[in-house]
């Protein structure tokens, strides 16, 4: 069903009236790591919109490498991330770990984002196949384009064919960069399906100072979107600060990067 051969028309993802893909306009999503609470979440959320963000992004069930760090605000987290919605208009990306959250994904969240850590979870893509929202399929730290596109693959044979993927970088052995940027998957996930992939620069780079960069090499290869870790305050961000960005950088990157998607 992803498959480019049966498939030729571009397909567009219509979240909320946004739509992503083909010939659309550049969609930047951008939010913190953690839903760290109401208050913050709604100045971040004012902060994304402010700077030309279409989408807000927030983890409320966070995929962490240790046991013992902070785990996500659950359901409270989702709800601080509606009230953003409420107040801005902006759509809300947030991930699914598991299926007995589903119901409530269902209710509240506008696409539903598989982690990386979670791209091979057979069980949870045919389970989101039978959602009714749009699926944001991150790449896994070690698969091939073949596994992730038999990935969306799974969601789409369950009916959901509202997939979209994104490249969050790859383990290989560099260490100066925390993963490694694969924009070469961006033309041939164009090649190979029909689907629209966005890139994701904060989790590939770990690295703030990497963002704008990369984000402008993203749009330069052809990707649909972006979505970018943003914090008003990236110091003293419960996860994932070091590579998060300041609302400003954030506005400059999207001015920057709509400046490069106009020319292509
Ligand atoms: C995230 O976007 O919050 C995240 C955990 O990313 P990844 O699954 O790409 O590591
Ligand atoms: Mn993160």
């Amino acid at each position: 069903k992803a498959n480019r051969l049966f498939h030729e028309a571009d397909t567009i993802v219509d979240v909320n009236g946004i739509k992503i893909g083909g010939n659309e306009p550049l969609v930047i999503i951008g939010g913190p790591c953690s839903v760290e609470g109401d208050e913050s979440t709604m100045k971040i959320a004012q902060a994304v919109k402010a700077a030309g963000g279409c989408m807000l992004r927030g983890g409320a069930y966070k995929p962490r490498t240790s046991p013992y760090a902070f785990q996500g605000l659950g359901t409270e987290g989702i709800l601080a991330m509606v009230k953003a919605r409420e107040a801005t208009g902006l759509p809300i990306v947030s991930e699914l770990m598991s299926e007995d959250k589903i119901d409530e994904f269902e209710e509240y969240v506008d696409v539903v984002q598989i982690g990386a850590r979670n791209m091979q979870n057979f069980q949870l893509l045919k389970a989101v196949g039978k959602m009714k929202k749009p699926v944001l399929l991150k790449r896994g730290l070690a698969n091939t384009i073949e596994e992730w596109i038999m990935s969306a693959e799974y969601i789409m044979a369950g009916g959901n064919e509202n997939v979209i993927f994104c490249e969050r970088g790859i383990r290989t052995f560099e260490k100066y960069t925390r993963n490694t940027l694969d924009l070469s998957v961006v033309p041939i996930i164009k090649q190979k399906t029909h689907l629209p992939i966005i890139i994701d620069p904060s989790h590939a780079t770990g690295d703030w100072r990497l963002v704008e960069s990369m984000s402008r090499a993203a749009v330069a290869a052809g990707a649909d979107g972006l979505i970018i870790e943003v914090h008003t305050d990236p110091e003293h961000a419960w996860s994932d600060g070091a590579q998060t960005l300041k609302p400003d950088k954030f506005r400059e990157t999207i001015d920057q990067c709509r400046q490069i998607a106009q020319v292509l």
